[in-house]
């Protein structure tokens, strides 16, 4: 579990689709974020940022500005100068500490990071949603798996930290297919993974072939298992799992935003309390006698994983192992990830 204090306090600024050399099919960056396609100023950005910076606790260690949305290096040049240096005075006034941006892997080359050499850039994030050539082209991504590798190898020889953000549920993909990319993934050593489920955002093509029956959306509960076996995956190769799921916000919990698709608030948090059902589930099958009451101890911060959302995981546990009363209670010396059965 990361610790909150650790984690840089970081200043997000949507630039959605912009850098973009055309829309993949899955994408509508204004649905996600609510922020219409435009480039900022200087003067506009230096005010998100001294807006952003009131909000930061006294005890974070570090700030990153961060650049989402769109394809950082596939801006123009000065552009990208110009967004670099006005971020750079808040560095040299050491009120933040380094930059970060998500980028295409397509965009990463020699040129472009000469471009950036100098300035305070620790973080690259690469889109590289599948190593499957045939789902990337179903996506119309207008990229291949050797351009992501090719661009993390750029990155690591320059000793950027690397998080590299992974789809699963795009057309023509499956679980094979989505643990295969996890594989090839771990391969290339990134620092940390985003994981998130394909979602019918309306105005993306993706919405189209829908509405034309051409694409059935994944379920709920079938992304959260695969998004389980990923995650528990990249922990057993100690690769931390940053997000799972799309960042909750009020534009996407607007039914015109989400046509269909496995969208949760609490995506993530569902993950987590569904590899706690099967913690305590395989922990009770190896327990062969009478359960009528069982109390389950759990680290503080683990209680509402364990309960599960609406307290589904007891009532699932109490049904399907005929038990009377369950009790979930915390305990400091259980590791986060762990869980204690006494019956
Ligand atoms: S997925 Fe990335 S590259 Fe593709 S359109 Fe969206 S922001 Fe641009």
């Amino acid at each position: 579990m990361l610790n909150k204090k650790n984690t840089p306090f970081v200043i997000p600024i949507f630039l959605p689709n912009v850098g973009c050399p055309h829309q993949c099919a899955f994408c509508n960056q204004t649905s996600i974020t609510g922020v219409t396609p435009d480039t900022i100023s200087p003067v506009t950005l230096r005010f998100l940022i001294n807006n952003f910076l009131q909000y930061k606790e006294k005890d974070r260690r570090s700030v990153q500005v961060a650049f989402y949305g769109g394809n950082f290096l596939g801006l123009k040049k000065d552009y990208i100068r110009v967004l670099l240096d006005e971020t750079t005075k808040f560095v040299k006034n050491k009120r933040v500490d380094s930059v970060r941006f998500s980028t295409r892997p397509d965009t990463i080359g020699v040129e472009q990071l000469d471009i950036i050499k100098g300035y305070p850039v620790s973080t690259i994030e690469i889109g590289v949603q599948s190593m499957d050539n045939q789902v990337l082209a179903m996506a119309q991504r207008g990229h291949t798996a050797l351009d992501t590798e090719k661009a993390a190898a750029l990155l690591k020889e320059r000793s950027y930290e690397v998080g590299m953000q992974m789809m699963v549920a795009l057309p023509g993909d499956d679980e094979t297919k989505s643990l295969i990319t996890a594989q090839k993934i771990i391969s290339l050593s990134p620092d940390f993974i985003r994981i998130y489920p394909t979602v019918v955002l309306a105005s993306s093509r993706l919405a189209v072939w829908y509405k034309k029956g051409e694409y059935t959306p994944w379920s709920l509960s079938r992304c959260v298992s695969l998004v389980k076996n990923l995650y528990l995956f990249f922990k057993s190769k100690k690769i931390p799992v940053i997000r799972m799921g799309l960042q909750a916000s009020e534009d996407l919990s607007k039914e015109t935003t989400i046509l269909a698709g496995p969208y949760h608030p609490a995506f993530g948090h569902m993950v987590h309390s569904k590899i706690f059902l099967d913690m305590a589930t395989s922990l009770l099958e190896a327990e062969r006698g009478s359960c009528d009451k069982i109390t389950i101890k759990v680290h503080p911060r683990s209680i509402s994983k364990m309960r599960g959302l609406k307290n589904k995981n007891v009532e699932n546990l109490k049904r399907k192992f005929h038990i009377k009363s369950l009790e979930i209670i915390s305990d400091l010396s259980i590791a986060e990830d762990k869980l204690k059965i006494i019956l």
